[in-house]
């Protein structure tokens, strides 16, 4: 995908505000007490992140993808993106996931675990709903996107900067 570069400075600008870490601190905890109040079945079989063979896909934000990006140790080229796409995961799963304490909202709510009383989803989409108004207030650009579509595009501005 490819994101004009000063959209994502833009993204990134707003991910370091006060506002987007009060929201996004807030958002990991209520997801947390969900989680420990549902107790999903975690096997740690890394379905969740081998999307294609598992048949879903990880939808996110600009937002959201660039509070992570700006928090990782280390970013992944295009090329790993690229290869990533190939394998049919994400370019964070080595074992298991390499970025757990940045992980985004979507992959903290998402577990293979059957969820027949559609917790998962109405989580999902309160969360959604909350990162949509924190667009609004910061006025940045609304995108929602597969998630390695945007990492490609972030990789891509690395480069071009
Ligand atoms: S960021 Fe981590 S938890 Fe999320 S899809 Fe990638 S490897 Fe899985």
């Amino acid at each position: 995908m490819v994101i004009d570069p000063s959209v994502i400075a833009r993204w990134r600008e707003a991910a370091a505000s006060g506002d987007a870490q009060a929201t996004i601190d807030r958002l990991h905890a209520a997801i947390a007490e969900e989680v420990r109040r549902q107790r999903p079945l975690c096997v740690s079989s890394g379905r969740c992140c081998g999307f294609e063979a598992h048949g879903h896909r990880l939808y996110l934000t600009g937002l959201e993808t660039a509070w992570t990006w700006s928090r990782l140790e280390r970013r992944p080229t295009v090329t790993e993106v690229e290869s990533a796409m190939s394998r049919g995961s994400c370019p964070f799963l080595a074992g298991g996931c390499s970025v757990h304490g940045v992980r985004p909202p979507g992959c903290r709510i998402y577990f293979c675990d059957r969820d027949p009383a559609g917790w998962q989803s109405a989580l999902a989409e309160r969360c959604h709903h909350e990162i949509k108004a924190l667009h609004d207030r910061l006025d940045v650009p609304y995108r929602y996107a597969e998630w390695r579509s945007l990492l490609m595009g972030f990789a891509a501005a690395d480069v071009a900067s």
